[in-house]
């Protein structure tokens, strides 16, 4: 059954791949996000996958997880506030956890042309510095 269907849905090299295994395994993609990165009177700061685990084809796990303690360094050595610590993680996490949802639904749910599948491929590949991040992933931050 799964290897019929790696015929039907896979590239020829990937349903080879799944020929090839003895003992294939099906494993189930996730994703979670906690609503605030602050806890307790800033005594619990959640970062990295703490805060947000992306789904895998986001490739931006380990970035958000560099990311995120670097800015932690930069409000306690005073480099920037809390607001501003909690704006940089935040949009962040939830930017990249929306997108993780919606490109997985569409190449997981939809039959869309190949190039809006590089496209999305190429926007999750966007540099940090230059992903605008929208209105909505700051909304509420005021009240952490
Ligand atoms: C199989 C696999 C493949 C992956 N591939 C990729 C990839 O290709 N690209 C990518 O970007 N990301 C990938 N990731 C995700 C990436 O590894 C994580 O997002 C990243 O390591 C998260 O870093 P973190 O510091 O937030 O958490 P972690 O790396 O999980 O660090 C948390 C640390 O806290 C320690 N800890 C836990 N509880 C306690 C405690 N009570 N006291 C003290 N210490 C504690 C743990 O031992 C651990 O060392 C992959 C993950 C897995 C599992």
């Amino acid at each position: 059954m799964l290897k019929s269907k790696a015929d039907e849905t896979l590239p020829p090299q990937m349903a080879e791949m799944a020929h090839k295994t003895k003992t294939p395994f099906v494993q189930c993609i996730t994703d979670v996000i906690s609503p605030k990165n602050l806890y307790m009177g800033d005594k619990i700061v959640l970062i990295g996958d703490a805060l947000a685990g992306f789904r895998p084809h986001t490739v931006a796990s380990t970035s958000q997880a560099a990311f995120d303690v670097m800015s932690l360094v930069k409000w306690l050595d005073g480099e920037i506030d809390r607001g501003e610590f909690v704006k940089r993680v935040m949009e962040y996490a939830r930017d990249v956890q929306a997108k993780g949802v919606r490109i997985g639904n569409r190449s997981q749910f939809e039959t869309l042309e190949v190039k809006e599948y590089i496209e999305d491929r190429n926007m999750m590949s966007t540099p940090h510095k230059d992903i605008v991040f929208p209105e909505w992933t700051r909304e509420g931050l005021d009240e952490i």
